[in-house]
């Protein structure tokens, strides 16, 4: 059984529990549908959706798409497909957008209560009289209009009678508090921009701290995790839900009440955790679409991308990125995660999960001169060197091998273990090989190898067991069947792509050698593989059969990740 996690934020949902402040607790994933989900949104699924299933809770996948312009329902699917492949299947599917009716029923209530007003200044005046970290800001001349003509304006905002920006709805608050958030901050906004949900229903449209506070509401919310830039916006997050007072209201829930939604509104609680940071790569969504759009990836599913999809596609699994979040904890310490504790993980879940297979991605021709030309024999293989529930496959053998080039040295270096001319290798699971032969073409280039295998080191036999100082790989040439292997590297040269302050940006930063595509052969047993079907290439790393290219007539194979970490920075 799992030991039962400790942080901070399980401590704080324990208490809760044992103290009957919630009897039941509820959580949520609230991503903006602006972009595709990355490896930093893999923790926050994990937080949210394994601390509701841990307590016996409830998780929602509600999308925050109060943000019309930057908002696609291509995201909106693939978001869903990202928290499913994760491992996790929510409570509820919502949308901050069915609750608008809600949240404006709400920001009449703050009118009339005197905690809202409708201010004509533009953004750029609002903004020269914010104030600063020293300085309290100023009060619009326009705070102190009446409750009656602040609904009046506010309710001809909503009719579509002005033009976009020329008024917001401010919550009235303190323009002289510490905290800039409070400074009368802009709840509603006009923009008369289509939305993917809405459509054209509405000319005005919320801003996020105030529809993300409601939204946790609505759903009683009891937990809601976010990150720690989340910290400061924690005032207007309770202002939002006090004033609002949605749990003591049952009127402003009736839009959705009258839609067959439960009202289950109540004061949810914010707690925020210092978000994943990885070196080597960027994690926000506005790079990772400039990368796309700059076509220096391809796509968003690119294997060498951060997003979700990439590392899908590069290979990742559910399971180990599970196991990489759960490693790191939750805190509230800002730090940045070494790439090499990623890559360990998803190395520790397939060494167990993946299936061994032999495959050459730089091929040397060896012909064993002393077997006849048409030699054929086949060979079985465990398919797991320490799990036998994975069983066994039979591998063809023949004369004619393929091996790795860099097998063989003709001037070895120092400490060179594998085949020499007239040194001796053993052949995986085959037997002992010495190189007699050298054979190369005009170029002096080495094309073949050629020399005999000892009839008495054949697997089984006695002299198998005698020590020669290497073992390698190989796949029968004849039977082999020819793959497009794509050799993944991390996408920039430098830990720190954000970095910007030597007048680079992370674009120009990218490894010229994340991807180098080479032709290989791979044994019979894997080209025949299902897409998104992970093995072991013995030596070379973990390969996955692409998702999309990958056909067993014509096998495409990404490698995820290297066998050790060689990554020299
Ligand atoms: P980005 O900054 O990359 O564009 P975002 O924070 O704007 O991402 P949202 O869609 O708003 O993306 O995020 C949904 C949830 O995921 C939020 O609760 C957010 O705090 C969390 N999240 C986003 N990035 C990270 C991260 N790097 N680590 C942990 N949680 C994250
Ligand atoms: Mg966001
Ligand atoms: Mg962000």
């Amino acid at each position: 059984e799992a030991p039962l996690k400790q942080d901070f934020v399980r401590q704080i949902v324990r208490d809760d529990l044992a103290s009957g402040k919630h009897d039941f607790i509820r959580t949520r994933f609230p991503p903006e549908p602006n972009g595709y989900l990355h490896i930093g949104h893999a923790k926050a699924i994990c937080l949210d959706f394994g601390i509701a299933a841990e307590f016996g809770g409830t998780c929602n996948l509600r999308f925050d798409d109060t943000n019309p312009a930057k908002e696609d329902p291509e995201y909106v699917r693939a978001i869903q497909d990202d928290v499913r492949w994760l491992g996790f299947e929510w409570h509820e599917l919502r949308h901050s957008s069915d609750y608008f009716e809600v949240y404006y029923l709400a920001a009449e209530k703050l009118i009339r209560q005197g905690d809202a007003f409708v201010c004509d200044l533009s953004q750029e005046e609002v903004r020269a009289t914010r104030g600063t970290l020293t300085e309290p800001g100023t009060e619009s001349p326009y705070r102190n209009r009446s409750v009656e003509e602040n609904l009046d304006l506010f309710r001809r905002m909503r009719a579509g009678e002005f033009a976009d920006g020329s008024r917001t709805l401010r919550a009235k608050i303190d323009m002289a508090s510490g905290n800039i958030n409070m400074r009368d901050p802009a709840i509603y906004r006009i923009k008369k921009v289509a939305h993917q949900n809405t459509g054209d229903e509405w000319p005005i449209y919320p801003m996020y701290d105030y529809a993300h506070a409601l939204g946790d509401a609505v759903e009683g919310i009891t937990h809601s995790l976010c990150t720690l830039e989340f910290e400061d916006h924690r005032p207007l997050y309770d202002w939002c839900v006090d004033r609002v007072d949605l749990a003591g209201h049952p009127e402003l829930m009736e839009p959705l009440v009258r839609r067959g939604v439960p009202n289950t509104a109540a004061k949810p609680r914010q707690i925020e955790f210092s978000r994943l940071n990885i070196n080597y790569t960027v994690m926000s969504k506005r790079k990772l679409m400039a990368l796309v759009q700059a076509g220096l990836v391809d796509g968003w599913d690119d294997p060498r991308m951060p997003t979700l999809q990439g590392i899908r596609r590069r290979g990742y699994t559910p399971a180990s990125l599970r196991l990489f979040v759960d490693r790191l904890g939750v805190s509230k310490q800002n730090s940045v995660i070494d790439f090499s504790v990623l890559e360990g993980c998803l190395r520790e879940d397939l060494d167990a999960t993946a299936p061994r297979r032999m495959a050459v991605v730089d091929p040397l021709k060896l012909v064993i001169t002393n077997l006849p030309d048409g030699h054929e024999e086949s060979l079985e293989f465990p398919n797991h060197p320490k799990d036998p529930s994975f069983g066994s496959r039979e591998v063809p053998f023949s004369a004619q091998l393929w091996i790795e080039r860099d097998d063989f040295a003709e001037v070895p270096p120092k400490g060179f273990k594998r085949l020499v001319p007239g040194g001796e290798v053993r052949l995986r699971g085959a037997g002992i090989f010495r190189c007699d032969e050298v054979v190369k073409d005009e170029a002096g280039e080495v094309v073949e190898l050629r020399g005999s295998l000892d009839p008495e080191s054949r697997p089984g036999m006695e002299g198998a067991n005698r020590k020669v100082k290497g073992t390698i790989h190989w796949v029968s040439a004849r039977h082999a069947v020819a793959a497009e292997i794509r050799l993944y590297d991390r996408l920039f040269n430098v830990a720190d792509p954000d970095d910007d302050s030597d007048g680079r940006t992370y674009q120009d930063h990218l490894n010229p050698d994340s991807r180098k595509v080479v032709r290989g052969w791979v044994e019979p047993s894997a080209a025949g593989a299902e897409p998104e079907h992970s093995f072991q290439f013995e030596r070379l790393g973990y390969f996955i059969a692409d998702r999309h290219d990958h056909a067993a007539g014509a096998p495409v194979f990404n490698r995820s990740v290297t066998l050790r970490d060689t990554w020299a920075g």
